[in-house]
């Protein structure tokens, strides 16, 4: 999707209600929470989407099931084929099995073994490359042309970014008007989709990206007006080192977003260890780094009412029990 002539148009909110149509009674309406611990910590009246208790464990079925559902019969038929990191592997082929349609997912060969293990079971075709080497874009067009596959990329994608929106719909349906809106980022599906919401719902509410210290390639992007790529950044933040934003998604980013902020490694195992102890959940990484940013003040909140997405809970337990274990 670099060809002008061949990007699609941009999603708006229309779009995001016609996936909160598709996805109604099959992805979970999850629940918005909130924590008078995490409310005296910070000063702030915290509300907690909890995407961690989505189907397949994150936010990212319901892009997929959106996706995939909008297809034409011949396309489904066919069958999927997508990239990623594992969060949205696991949504392309639970939703593919929801909808009979076959999927190959490119995953790559250091993606947490739970997640492989989970996408393989739901029904994925898994086919394994190395990301620090290879092109996962040249290998999915090759899969794609062979097969006469679909591909659904993890978030440069008009319905991909519509499904991603309806978490924040259903977060300001549910729980009023926010002043402000914090979300995790990493290609920035699921901030553009729920700027487009915010925006169009609670237009005074403020949005905020947050992405891991190791990789500010978003952030970079906001202030410099283009697309930065950087290496892929090394981080225990595992869905967000995606190392640039997408065509689709930075413009409207750029339009609705206020700022991109980051945080730290250690920030997010200190909001893990809160989720845990404190709010009875399973957190990953990733899924904390917007709750890191209303928790270290990467963006004020005091006083403010503020919207927190967790955007998982897929994370190894071996990993989980190492992070949260108190250091001796
Ligand atoms: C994919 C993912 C993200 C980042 O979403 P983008 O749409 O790529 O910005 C954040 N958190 C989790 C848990 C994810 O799986």
């Amino acid at each position: 999707m670099t060809d002008a002539a061949t990007k699609p148009a941009l999603p708006t909110y229309a779009d995001v209600e016609e996936a909160a149509a598709r996805i109604k009674g099959i992805a979970h309406h999850t629940p918005a929470l909130t924590s008078a611990t995490a409310n005296r910590r910070t000063g702030a009246s915290l509300v907690f989407k909890a995407e961690n208790l989505q189907r397949m464990g994150a936010f990212k079925f319901r892009g997929g099931y959106n996706a995939i559902a909008a297809l034409s019969p011949a396309q489904k038929q066919a069958g999927v084929v997508t990239y990623s990191s594992g969060n949205h592997a696991q949504a392309i082929a639970l939703a593919g099995k929801l909808l009979g349609v076959p999927t190959t997912i490119i995953m790559p060969e250091d993606a947490p073994a739970a997640k492989v293990a989970a996408t393989q079971a739901y029904g994925g075709e898994v086919v394994r490359y190395d990301r620090y080497t290879q092109d996962r874009l040249a290998i999915g067009a090759q899969l794609a042309s062979e097969r006469g596959l679909t591909v659904i990329p993890p978030y440069d994608h008009p319905h991909v970014i519509a499904g991603q929106g309806t978490a924040t719909k259903e977060l300001i349906e549910d729980a009023g008007p926010l002043d402000i809106l914090l979300v995790c980022l990493g290609g920035g599906g699921l901030l553009a989709g729920a700027a487009l919401a915010a925006k169009a719902l609670n237009p005074a509410c403020r949005v905020f990206g947050v992405e891991p210290e190791a990789g500010n390639d978003g952030q970079q992007s906001l202030r410099s007006g283009k697309i930065v790529k950087i290496a892929v950044p090394k981080t225990i933040a595992d869905g967000a080192q995606t190392p640039f934003l997408g065509e689709l998604t930075f413009p409207i980013i750029q339009a609705l977003v206020e700022d991109i902020v980051t945080v730290s490694d250690e920030a997010l195992i200190d909001a893990m260890r809160f989720f845990a102890e404190r709010m009875k959940l399973v957190v990953e990484p990733t899924g904390c780094l917007a709750a890191a940013a209303a928790f270290t003040a990467a963006v004020p909140v005091e006083g403010k009412r503020v919207g927190v997405i967790l955007s998982g809970g897929n994370v190894d337990l071996a990993n989980f029990a190492r992070f949260i274990a108190p250091s001796s």
